[in-house]
């Protein structure tokens, strides 16, 4: 269905075309254009004798039909010829044929020359003559030739349709290849090897010699199309990963730093095709259209310092301890000591937080899993950064009185699930 309606459109938009040639064709040959004149018995056209030469001349093959177009030549004023024609169908003897003729084969005749130029243009069409990136030919040598039509029985266009297209079955010479087999033989073809048996049930391609000569019958395209289509293609480039180990994660763990994107190209290939099937294929140019951003992972390389004991963080006087304290409740202990002292993280693990903390002031926090975490407030400076993964005993920060605090001191804070502990049970 889709393909008759596309035959359709394609032999209205080949009608057009044909009427354009013709029309042109006709502009530049006055000799022919009294070939298609329906009515004028006589029409008068003014040429030079030189310009009819030319005109002959570019006629080539068709001068021959122009011999019998009926001139007659009158000497006017100025010097020109004139010339009288007599429409060309009036002359051509009806008892003559056009036969269609494939690689020299003979495929059969018709009195309708012009029908068949349009189905051969319409099995052309077809196969994408009328696409703009596409280019259609016949690979074998077509020909239209008159012949008279004595004992030439003309074929209607369904008919020769068929055969062009392999619908009618046929008798084909065929020599015997190396290596042939009933199945390679049917597809050199184009057929199914069951159906190829079914009308050639006693071939064997065992039982000939190599370059024997035998029949075959086959339902093969009498013409072959050959299709060079250029197209364009895009197609993603997949985006690479890099792996970059860091200590600042635990070993076996990964993170990643910056998310791949595919990239895209664009790449232009012409395919050739012969009857549809596709032949060959080759790539003409291709250009990036977005380059591929690489995926960064990052990598840990530390193993965990985590103990699960812990060490004081500063050895000073204790100067406040964990739990009520001015009616309220003081989340820590308190050791006070010199400015710049120097506070040790009590167990190993990640710093997750280094920096200023409201009424905490500098404060570090370091994650030591299992949801328990360390809290170092009122430091004078910090020495770690946030994702730094720190030993057991570590410098981590100096002692100051930052953020909301009385005097130098270190206030140490044990946390379980983000909730204040009593740090005692966990110091030595
Ligand atoms: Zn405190």
């Amino acid at each position: 269905m889709e393909q008759t309606r596309r035959t359709g459109k394609a032999r209205g938009i080949l009608c057009g075309i044909l009427s354009l040639i013709l029309v042109l064709t006709l502009g530049m040959m006055p000799a022919l254009a009294v070939e298609t004149a329906e009515e004028p018995a006589e029409e008068t056209v003014e040429v030079s004798v030189e310009q009819l030469k030319e005109t002959l001349l570019a006629m080539g093959e068709e001068l021959d039909m122009a011999s019998r177009i009926g001139l007659s030549e009158t000497e006017t004023d100025n010097g020109t010829v004139a010339l009288g024609f007599t429409p060309v169908k009036e002359l051509l003897p009806l008892d003559e044929y056009s036969v269609l003729k494939v690689d020299g084969e003979i495929i059969g005749a018709t009195d309708d020359r012009k029908a068949l130029e349009l189905e051969l243009c319409v099995i052309l069409a077809e196969h994408g003559m009328l696409e703009s990136n596409t280019t259609t030919q016949f690979v074998e040598k077509i020909e239209i030739v008159e012949v008279p039509a004595s004992g030439v029985t003309p074929m209607s266009m369904e008919e020769f349709r068929d055969i062009l297209t392999g619908k009618t079955q046929r008798t084909v010479p065929y020599f015997i290849h190396e290596g042939d087999t009933l199945l390679s033989v049917a597809e050199s073809f184009g057929m199914e090897a069951e159906a190829f048996q079914e009308i050639n049930p006693d071939f064997d391609p065992d039982q000939f010699e190599l370059g024997e000569k035998t029949e075959l019958e086959v339902f093969s395209p009498v013409v072959t199309v050959k299709t060079i289509r250029v197209d364009t293609f895009e197609e993603e480039i997949d985006f690479d990963t890099v792996y970059e180990d860091t200590d600042r994660m635990y070993l076996g763990t990964e993170k990643i730093a910056t998310e791949g994107e595919n990239g895209k190209y664009e790449f232009q290939v012409e395919i050739t095709e012969m009857n549809g099937k596709e032949s060959a294929r080759r790539i003409l140019h291709s250009k990036v259209l977005k380059t591929p951003v690489i995926q960064r992972v990052l990598r840990g390389t530390q193993k965990s310092p985590v103990t699960g004991s812990y060490v004081m963080p500063f050895n000073g006087m204790m100067s406040s301890d964990y739990g009520s304290r001015w009616g309220g409740m003081h989340t820590g202990v308190d050791f006070a000591g010199p400015e710049g002292s120097p506070i040790v993280a009590s167990d190993g693990g990640q710093v997750v937080y280094a920096d200023w903390k409201g009424t905490y002031g500098n404060c570090v926090i370091i994650d030591h899993g299992n949801g328990l975490e360390t809290y170092y407030a009122h430091c004078s400076s910090l020495n770690v950064t946030e994702g730094q993964i720190v030993k057991q005993g570590e410098v981590i920060a100096y002692v100051g009185s930052t953020g909301r605090s009385t005097g130098p001191h270190c206030h140490y804070e044990v946390r379980v699930d983000g909730k204040p502990v009593n740090p005692w049970p966990y110091l030595p």
